[in-house]
């Protein structure tokens, strides 16, 4: 993967974003999601971002994941420039730095939970045996060893969570984004998988996590409510890094 752009992150940060704008256009006239955005992530760190709805929280999670354009601003992804890459370098850094897990879980209803997880890891060209490793570990962690063979539509809600967690984590991503990833669990299954995401970040992943649940928030190091467009000073909750606005 190349860059235009010389390598920023002398922090050692994993996502610099300085002043990210997102405007959609509307028939009616434009709707100005994002205002001017600022955020940093770094190893081992979990942020938690929350709002009401419609304040734009997926919409700054899909730039962050390279999924949408902002109409301004910068954003560094582990020292790269990844506003400049074209959309094939984008779509490698996505696979290969990037873990997603979000709301609707978008599981292959009629594959196996181990195919599921199996299918990111052959895109990403793994070995078969480095798969099932990486596979039988990644289900471990989230107590789901012993759902290996059963199809996505025969599991429950929260097992479904669990497996959209479990294949963020496959690819051993530098960061993980996740959109509400507890909304549709109980309130013990939602601090599982945050129990999950906390061993990860101990192992120097980073994790953004949008929330509407301040028990959720109150796990991750810092809370940015964003409100009118912008994230507002970051309460850190937890012992940590804090910074940005
Ligand atoms: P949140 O995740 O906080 O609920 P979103 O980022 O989904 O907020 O949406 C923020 C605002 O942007 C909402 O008013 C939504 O209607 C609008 N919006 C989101 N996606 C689009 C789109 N593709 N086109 C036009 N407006 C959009």
């Amino acid at each position: 993967m190349s860059s235009p752009q010389p390598r920023y992150n002398p922090d050692g940060s994993l996502i610099q974003a300085r002043q990210l704008t997102m405007t959609y256009p509307n028939g009616a006239g434009d709707i100005q999601v994002l205002r001017g955005v600022s955020v940093s992530l770094h190893p081992g760190e979990m942020l938690a971002i929350m709002g009401p709805s419609g304040s734009g929280k997926s919409t700054l999670l899909y730039i962050l994941g390279l999924l949408l354009k902002p109409t301004g601003g910068s954003y560094w992804l582990a020292g790269e420039d990844v506003l400049a890459l074209d959309r094939r370098a984008q779509a490698l850094c996505r696979r290969e730095r990037l873990g997603f897990v979000f709301q609707t879980c978008d599981l292959l209803e009629n594959s196996t939970v181990y195919e599921n997880l199996e299918f990111p890891l052959i895109y990403a060209g793994v070995s078969p045996r480095e798969r099932r490793e990486r596979i039988l570990m990644a289900l471990e962690q989230v107590n789901l060893g012993h759902r290996l063979r059963h199809a996505a539509n025969r599991l429950s809600g929260g097992e479904r969570q669990r497996v959209a967690v479990a294949r963020a984590l496959v690819n051993r991503p530098q960061v993980i984004l996740a959109d509400e990833p507890t909304g549709q669990l109980d309130h013990r299954q939602g601090h599982l998988v945050m129990d999950h995401f906390e061993a990860v970040a101990e192992r120097g992943t980073g994790i953004i996590v949008v929330t509407h649940d301040p028990e959720i928030a109150a796990r991750c190091h810092r809370i940015y409510p964003l409100r009118d467009g912008r994230l507002e000073m970051a309460a850190p909750r937890r012992e940590g890094r804090v910074a940005d606005g």
